[in-house]
């Protein structure tokens, strides 16, 4: 810092999005706008760092995002059309989601045609099954095990975190500036859905996945189902890389082994198998499932 103290004043900048309160030192004419804006942003990108990032993005800019996401994965995407198949996969996934905890996202649940075990959730509340992981389970509790799981990314709001850091670390100050509301919002959150349909995204740390576990657990005992089902599918899942590796793979580089997985919760779980287990409806979509043409293979 050069020069004395005449010539500054100190400014308080509020941003309503982020709820953060800044002393910013500004150099009252040789600074333009567009520096003190970019100045700002570098402090709250720092903030974001060291604290808590996940407050860069409110619940309504990862809906935002989440639905646009949503319209750019379903034109990539072959989804299964089976009315039964889809609407018993809504609904479990809608009774688990009400008992998720944490803000009220809009879930929904689509099945994709893809022979691989797979699922995934986008930011705000889309899950995406793969037919696959469908097959894979052998009863109700298995399915929802692999719904909860998802439900649980959404309602721990771990899009949202992924999202911070990518804004921070990957797509720029800019960007970072147009969703704090410097400029254009609904600009950002379209470029924020290109990221996350494009795969980049899906990615959560290891303890994500270790709490989408947990909390999913959770979800399932209170929406009534066994949550021994998310146990048994992870021991499904160990079965048949041996008999089909390539129906796995992707699942297995996204997550934790299931060998740790069900260490984990076998822990959590209580011994006592309590909940439902399965139902007509269940093994009725898995009959129709053996019925339909082959399941289409992922791109890679
Ligand atoms: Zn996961």
């Amino acid at each position: 810092m050069t020069g004395g103290r005449v010539g500054k004043s100190a400014s308080t900048a509020r941003y309503a999005g982020s709820g953060f309160r800044l002393r910013v030192q500004r150099r009252r004419t040789a600074v333009t706008l567009a520096e003190a804006v970019s100045r700002t942003v570098i402090v709250v990108a720092l903030f974001s760092v060291t604290a808590t990032a996940i407050q860069l993005v409110s619940v309504a800019d990862e809906i935002a995002i989440g639905r646009q996401a949503q319209a750019e994965v379903r034109t990539q995407t072959p989804e299964l059309g089976d009315a039964a198949v889809q609407a018993h996969v809504a609904r479990v996934g809608r009774r688990l989601a009400a008992h998720a905890r944490g803000a009220r996202y809009p879930y929904s649940f689509s099945v994709a045609n893809y022979r691989e075990i797979n699922a995934f959730a986008l930011p705000g509340g889309p899950v995406w099954v793969n037919r696959g992981a469908l097959e894979a389970a052998r009863n109700e509790a298995q399915l929802a095990g692999i719904l909860a799981h998802e439900i649980a990314h959404v309602s721990q709001r771990h899009a949202a975190e992924q999202l911070s850091n990518a804004m921070v670390t990957t797509l720029g100050l800019n960007f970072l500036g147009a969703l704090l509301g410097n400029s254009g919002g609904a600009t950002a959150a379209s470029i924020a859905a290109r990221y996350v349909a494009s795969g980049a995204f899906l990615k959560f740390s290891r303890d994500n996945e270790r709490e989408a576990d947990r909390v999913g657990a959770g979800i399932m005992e209170r929406a009534g189902w066994d949550p021994h089902g998310m146990i048994e599918l992870m021991q499904t899942m160990r079965e048949q890389e041996r008999r089909d590796p390539s129906s796995v793979e992707q699942f297995f580089s996204n997550h934790p082994s299931p060998q740790d997985r069900v260490a984990l919760l076998t822990r959590l779980v209580p011994r006592t198998r309590i909940g439902t287990r399965d139902s007509a409806a269940f093994q009725s979509i898995r009959a129709r499932l053996k019925k339909l043409p082959p399941a289409k293979t992922m791109a890679r």
